[in-house]
């Protein structure tokens, strides 16, 4: 329920605005028990001026800079976008290389979770069969040969979930030799050995493209048996379409015979590597939903889980917080190096980190990227960042781990299932139906109108933060253990019930021919 009183929440002590929690909004006039009184109309969500600012004065949320006053505001005004300048990007050559790494958090012992042991050690916490694509090409015909695995021989094998056709753009028609088509080919690699599909590996080939399925996995991943290949080639069928997709099916089924087999076993919670991300945010993401999922991810860390956060664009302005969170140098000097070539990435493109803040973001009272990213770095807790990936490369630490990848959703995720996530925890200020096919997301609402609207959306309501119905604690353990369940397969995230899945989408910063 929305609170009686006007409330406003202000997150350090140093910030002179607050962020205004009343469902709906406040209008002129509104007293606070502070005594702060507003001038103006504030939209719920968005920032009150808690001092007189004169121009140039810097505007100060989360105790960092998040602007510059344009010209005077007065207390108690609406401080919003046209009212400020974004401030210059941290310098990266001069972060502070792993100077305040915090200690290692206690150990929580005892959490665990029902799921697929692996033969490479990993845990999947689904049971479905993956039939990865080396080109575009052969994208229609494998969902056609899905379409007919799901209806005919699925039901003959209870004990596997799905089947999933990683289809996508890439593959042909590409400078493959271009020093940026490394991401796009580790990515379609180490999304053909995810954990969730239980080790068995089927790719399918055109014939005459560029990315050969022997250029997308070592000859050892795609053993080449005569019983059973484990990759399909469009190009060698002799009598036609009926002949293509019996020849998928043919394959399919053997590897589905096998994950029928599989059965969940006890694993330990440190087998889970959780993945974060956000979308559609407002400026309550930083308030209650984030920081909730900072708590769980903590609690992630101290039971010996993977954690990993992304999102170059959301935390380059928080940079040197994250280099001095740093483990070792060498963990901060990877981070910067992400941080820069994603720099140059934008730069050849004639645009910039303030190429983000969404209008929908603007709207939800988020100024600007730095004070986007002030609130979601959030989500990353409180433990030492342990190690930093590339984009679409596999993450085998454990503890907090930056994977470098876009802000765009669906490029993170496709990334993130790429570093073998098989967990997804997602935070929503605007609201997005946003699912995957490969991994479990579960959504997270910064406030409860939305939980309201999106009953059967929305898995968790963060907002009972704003209204003080619940601590962020109390949120965090409630988001670790739904987590925990959903691992298990004892609960299905609305993204599942729905069969809400989201395309898979590369990232590729080569060129195409
Ligand atoms: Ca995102």
């Amino acid at each position: 329920m929305a609170p009686a009183e006007p409330q406003y929440i202000r997150i350090n002590a140093r910030d002179n605005v607050a962020v205004v929690v009343n469902e709906g909004g406040l209008p002129a006039g509104t007293l606070f028990a502070s005594g702060l009184e507003l001038r103006e109309d504030i939209p719920e969500a968005h920032k009150v001026a808690l001092t007189h600012l004169a121009e140039g004065d810097a505007i100060v949320r989360y105790g960092e800079i998040i602007g510059i006053a344009s010209r005077a505001i007065t207390r108690g005004s609406w401080v919003h976008e046209g009212l400020m300048k974004l401030p210059e990007a941290p310098p990266l050559s001069s972060c502070p290389l792993a100077t305040a790494p915090p200690p290692a958090l206690a150990p929580l012992d005892g959490y665990a979770f029902q799921g697929y042991r692996n033969p490479d050690g990993t845990a999947g916490t689904r049971n479905i069969l993956g039939i990865s694509t080396t080109v575009q090409c052969v994208a229609p015909t494998v969902e056609h040969a899905v379409r007919r695995i799901r209806a005919e021989i699925l039901p003959r094998y209870p004990h596997v979930d799905d089947v999933v056709a990683i289809t996508h753009p890439y593959g042909c028609g590409v400078a493959i030799d271009a020093p940026g088509a490394i991401i796009p080919i580790r990515t379609l690699r180490n999304l053909a050995l995810h954990p969730n599909f239980g080790g068995e590996v089927l790719v399918v080939s055109l014939g005459c493209e560029k990315l050969q399925p022997a250029r997308l996995m070592a000859a050892s991943e795609l053993p080449i048996l005569e019983s059973e290949p484990s990759y399909a080639v469009l190009q060698n069928a002799q009598s036609g379409f009926g002949e293509i997709v019996a020849n998928i099916m043919m394959l399919a089924e053997k590897k589905i015979a096998r994950l029928n087999e599989n059965r969940r076993v006890t694993c330990p919670a440190s087998d889970l590597v959780v993945g974060l991300q956000c979308g559609g945010s407002d400026a309550l993401s930083g308030v209650t939903a984030n920081p909730a999922v900072g708590f769980a991810a903590d609690l992630l860390v101290r039971a010996g889980a993977t954690v990993m956060f992304s999102e170059v664009t959301e935390v380059r302005d928080a940079a040197h917080l994250l280099t001095a969170r740093a483990a070792t140098p060498e963990v901060a000097r990877a981070f910067v190096r992400e941080m820069a070539w994603y720099d140059d990435y934008l730069r050849q493109g004639g645009a910039d980190r303030a190429a983000n803040p969404t209008p929908g973001n603007k709207k939800g009272g988020l100024t600007n990227i730095v004070e986007k990213a002030m609130g979601s770095i959030a989500k990353a807790g409180s433990s030492a960042l342990m190690a930093v990936a590339g984009p679409g490369e596999r993450v085998t630490q454990k503890g907090l781990v930056f994977a470098a990848t876009p802000a765009s959703d669906f490029i993170c995720g496709t990334l993130q299932l790429a570093a073998s996530m098989n967990v997804h925890i997602f935070t929503t200020g605007r609201g997005t139906p946003y699912g995957l096919a490969m991994a479990p997301v579960i959504k997270v609402a910064t406030n409860s109108g939305l939980a309201r609207r999106w009953p059967d959306l929305i898995d968790i309501d963060a907002g009972r933060i704003a209204t003080a119905e619940k601590t962020v604690e109390e949120v965090g353990w409630e988001i670790f253990l739904t987590v925990l369940d959903v691992a298990s397969g004892k609960k299905k995230t609305w993204a599942d019930h729905w069969g809400l899945h989201n395309d898979f989408a590369l990232f590729n910063p080569g060129p195409v021919t």
